[in-house]
Formats: structure tokens, sequence, C-alpha cells
């Protein structure tokens, strides 16, 4: 039977008050797309997807009892972590080339890939959210889990991981400070990207709602393998689990978001 649901759920205690997100967990494309008119490699890479994430969100989540929710489909197709209005929602070059399936590409076209994989993927992240809000009885803690490529543009990247977030610091600073702790791990504090971006996943879900988060990203050469998975997923089970036990953190709090006042 071939399955096309957008998104898969994870199962967990909900009363944990906790989600994990997995936005760019797989490199899959529906069989209807082909390639995209793009080399098999491409969907081996980054480009296509977030090496190593999709295991260690499952171990987390088995680790934690947390439900998760994951993405189904490749960033090439769109991309879950961008705004509706986000001009790179649909990306048109990769590698310098263009992507034969996404350019040209009709409004209607568009418009079919919104509603049937981005909003879908959304619209099970708001339920699942809302259910563990319902059932823990407070403001759940999100953790977005991502990760990225050891070099960009031929310059090595030496951060193992990197906590990336706007202005709500309550989840932000003691995973930072749990990761480092240790001294064996150079952690970015929102590099190498900024994790403020309008319109993405935590802007949408925990920005405007007030709901504690964070995103954490992993270099993807150190969750290559399964046991590079174990590894982290060990190391990150009693920091979520840390951090998950503070009960203030655990309230609505709007913070004001450094990339302008939330719409009306
Ligand atoms: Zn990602």
């Amino acid at each position: 039977m071939q399955d096309d649901n957008p998104f898969e759920i994870l199962p967990g205690d909900h009363g944990r008050g906790m989600v994990l997100l997995g936005d760019h967990a797989t490199n899959r494309v529906p069989p209807a797309y082909g390639k995209l008119g793009l080399p098999d490699y491409a969907f081996a890479r980054h480009i296509a997807y977030d090496i190593g994430v999709e295991g260690l969100t499952r171990r987390l989540s088995a680790l934690l009892d947390v439900p998760a929710v994951l993405s189904r489909f490749s960033r090439l197709l769109i991309d879950p972590n961008r705004g509706e209005d986000d001009p790179t929602l649909i990306m048109k070059i990769s590698d310098g080339a263009i992507i034969p399936g996404n350019h040209p590409i009709t409004d209607a076209e568009w418009q079919h890939r919104l509603e049937t994989y981005h909003r879908p993927y959304h619209r099970a992240v708001s339920q699942t959210i809302d259910t563990v809000a319902a059932q823990s009885g407070r403001a759940p803690l999100i953790l977005s889990m991502h990760s990225y490529t050891p070099a960009w543009r031929d310059v090595p990247r030496p951060w193992h991981a990197a906590v990336l977030w706007d202005t709500d610091d309550r989840a932000a600073v003691p995973l930072l400070e749990r990761l480092r702790a240790p001294g064996d791990l150079l952690v970015g504090d929102n590099e190498p990207y900024d994790g403020a971006l309008r319109g993405d996943t935590l802007y949408r879900h925990c920005m405007v709602t007030g709901m504690p988060h964070a995103l954490l990203e992993v270099r993807q050469d150190l969750i290559g393998d399964d046991s590079g998975i174990e590894a982290w997923a060990q190391r990150l089970a009693p920091i979520f689990e840390h951090i998950n036990a503070d009960a203030s953190l655990h309230q609505y709090h709007i913070f004001p978001s450094r990339t302008g006042p939330y719409p009306a």
C-alpha cells in the first residue's frame, strides 16, 4: 500500500508536556514527482533533508516517552520550515543549478504542494501541541531537531551542535549551558545560522503563541550512523528531561520577535 501521508506522529505520553519536531526528517519525494529532475545523489545530501534527524528524533521520542511530529516529504518538494510567503518555500536552485521539477512552476502546482504537504504537516504540529497542552495542563516545551553540513562553501564549521533561537531564552539558555557543561563540545549560539526567521516552524507554533522552545542543530557527520545517533540520543535525553522538569518554563509568554511586530 502506498502511504502518502505528509507527516508521521510518533507516540508518547502527552502528559509529559514536551513535543519534538523533525521538519527535515526525510528525503522522500512522492513518486509522481520522480526525482524533480535531479540526479540521485542530490537526495543523499543536505539539500534534500537533515541527515540523521529522523533516527535521532525517533530515539529521543522513545527514550523520553514524548510525542514527535516528523515531516514525510523532502524540503526539495516544499520546505516545511519556511513561511507560506517565503520566496524560498519551493527552491528554484540547488547547487547553482535550476531544479527542473520546481522551476518553472505554475501557481496551481505551488498551491497544490502547500495544500497537500506543507499545511497538513503544520496542522499535525498544531494538533499535537494542542493535545499535549490539554493533557499536561501547561504550555508544552517544543524542541525542533535539525542537522547541518560540516562545511559550507569549503569553510569548515567547528561547532558540534548549535542552539538557534529568536528572543525566547527559556529553553535556549539552559540547553546551551547543559550542552557546554561537560566541556567536550563546541556549541554555537545562533551560529552558523540565526534562529530568528519570520514565518518558520518555531515562529508560527511558538513565538506567536508564547510556547517555550528551542531549535537544536547537530552536525550531520556526528549523527550519520546508528552509533552516532545512539550516542547523541543518550547525551540529549537527560538534558531535555532536565529542561522539561522546570515548571516555571511551562507557561505561555509571548516574547517580541527580532523579525518585527507580529501580524495582527
Ligand atoms: Zn533542517
